[in-house]
């Protein structure tokens, strides 16, 4: 978001909020800005906090009975249509986010795998049943369960990082489970939403199970998570953001998917060529900006000499610049704010005793792929959460050593480790503390259906991933029958 560009970009959308199938325009509108390039995309407009109110008693008012195989066909519709339009979609978000083509037409495919495992979910009845004459007190009934959806409406919050694809996480669990939501994405890609919304309701999707507000957060933020018809907040975003969320949420559940910081271990056994190629992967993909992005490099000392050598080769021959470059890896990051952080966390480690290996260089938005080494863990940026494109590497001597730097932050969402030996796997599955360990992958690995999310600072625990969000979006419900 910017307001000093001068000139349109020729594909400038003008977004309207979407409130119970109403497309409604305001006069105080927000700009979306090209990162790279710095012209206008497009405009969405500032919900008021009255705006925010009639969203949520609109998805309130509404009761969705859809049946499984309604639900089903509406995703399975919406997985199609995102993947005929692979193109206009991720030009759309390479032209708010500044991400390279190659990675959002990655996210596309990901956003048509959540539409695609929720229709199936949908189609899932997971009921259990028990017997009941299980001991001597026992009675000839069954208790039977079933998921229900929410009586109240699911504020979902996003972040900037996948414009689309974290909208998909919130929204297609929700349609999978007959939930009303109010969705405000981030003020940084908010077209990307609005887009998938209009997608969704092409795809069948009665409009008020779907509301779509944009705005200032300091103004209308309060209203969506306190709201008395609001019964649960979804929230993916940074750690203050989401600690304030809880604090102020009170008496309703809240499902928070927080910032992460998560190590790349690398032991003296591995080919290291595999592992190099892990780290940049891992490190540079969605230009740094994932949750699970490697964010420390953590080497045993006798081989990383041999393993910088080979990240600082990858890294040099990681392409940058104009996002929609076909030969571009990595486009730019989400603004100049952003960019010129890295760089003084950066030059903060090299006053303190780091040194410069590659990159380093800024042109407004543009951040060039960069290593460092002689990296301390107390340096801040290996403490903090340092959400773009750096290699910090850290030499470490012992196995406990690893593990307590890897355990050293507050954070605690996932973790890619390269070795062979199972011995030594076991101990670190066991002893990390994160939400995933991912061995010979990057931390980031996934697929969009298995349970996902982080503990200590990155998350209370619940996770998401379509199976678990539809499971957290629901209320479990027992009734028992007379059987036999
Ligand atoms: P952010 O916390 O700045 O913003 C996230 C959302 O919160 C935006 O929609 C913003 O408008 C909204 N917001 C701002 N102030 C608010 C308030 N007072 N109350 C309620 N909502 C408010 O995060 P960001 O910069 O957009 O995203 C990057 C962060 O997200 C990183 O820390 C990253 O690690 C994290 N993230 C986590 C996951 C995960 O699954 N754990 C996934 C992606 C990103």
């Amino acid at each position: 978001m910017m307001s000093t560009a001068t000139h349109e970009h020729p594909a400038f959308r003008a977004a309207s909020m979407l409130i119970g199938g109403r497309r409604e325009h305001r006069a105080r509108t927000l700009d979306v800005c090209d990162p790279f390039s710095g012209q206008r995309v497009g405009t969405v407009p500032m919900a008021s906090v009255d705006d925010v109110r009639r969203a949520i008693e609109t998805a309130d008012a509404y009761r969705a009975h859809l049946t499984r195989f309604e639900r089903a066909q509406i995703l399975e519709r919406a997985a199609a249509l995102v993947r005929e339009r692979i193109e206009t979609a991720s030009d759309l978000i390479t032209r708010e986010s500044g991400l390279s083509k190659k990675d959002t037409r990655y996210e596309i495919g990901r956003v048509a795998d959540v539409f695609q495992f929720a229709a199936k979910e949908a189609l899932r009845d997971d009921g259990q049943a028990f017997s009941c004459d299980l001991t001597p007190h026992g009675k000839a009934r069954r208790v039977f369960t079933q998921h229900e959806p929410l009586d109240g409406v699911i504020v979902a919050i996003t972040p900037f990082n996948h414009p689309m694809n974290q909208v998909a996480h919130k929204v297609a669990p929700a349609i999978a489970t007959n939930n009303r939501v109010v969705l405000k994405p981030s003020e940084k890609v908010p077209l990307s939403a609005y887009y998938l919304a209009e997608l969704l309701y092409e795809a069948g999707l009665p409009e008020p199970m779907l509301q779509v507000v944009t705005g200032d957060p300091g103004e209308i933020a309060d209203e969506l998570v306190t709201h008395a018809r609001v019964q649960l907040v979804t929230f993916t975003g940074g750690v203050a953001i989401g600690k304030r969320i809880a604090a102020r949420a009170g008496y309703r559940r809240v499902v928070l998917e927080l910032g992460g910081n998560d190590p790349l271990i690398v032991l003296e056994d591995a080919d290291l060529d595999r592992a190099a190629a892990l780290a940049v992967q891992g490190s540079y993909r969605n230009s740094g900006q994932r949750c699970t992005a490697v964010k420390r490099m953590l080497v045993q000392r006798s081989i990383a000499p041999a393993f910088t050598e080979r990240v600082v080769d990858l890294t040099r021959r990681w392409t940058y610049g104009d996002p929609f470059d076909e030969n571009k890896e990595m486009g730019t990051v989400i603004d100049e704010r952003a960019a010129a952080l890295f760089e003084a966390r950066v030059n903060e480690a090299l006053a303190q005793g780091a040194r410069l290996l590659a990159g380093n260089v800024r042109h407004g938005a543009n951040y060039a792929p960069t290593v460092i080494d002689r990296v301390d863990p107390a340096m801040t940026v290996v403490r903090e959460e340092t959400f773009g494109p750096v290699s910090p590497i850290i030499a470490f001597d012992t196995i406990d050593d690893a593990i307590r730097i890897s355990n050293g932050t507050a954070y605690g969402l996932s973790s890619g480790l390269c070795t062979d030996r199972l011995d030594l796997i076991r101990r670190f599955v066991d002893e990390l503390q994160v939400g995933s360990v991912n061995v010979w992958e990057v931390p980031g690995y996934r697929i969009e259906l298995s349970p996902f999310g982080g503990i200590k600072d990155s998350g209370l625990g619940y996770k998401e991933g379509v199976q678990e969000a539809m499971k957290s979006f629901t209320n479990l419900k027992t009734f028992s029958l007379p059987w036999g």
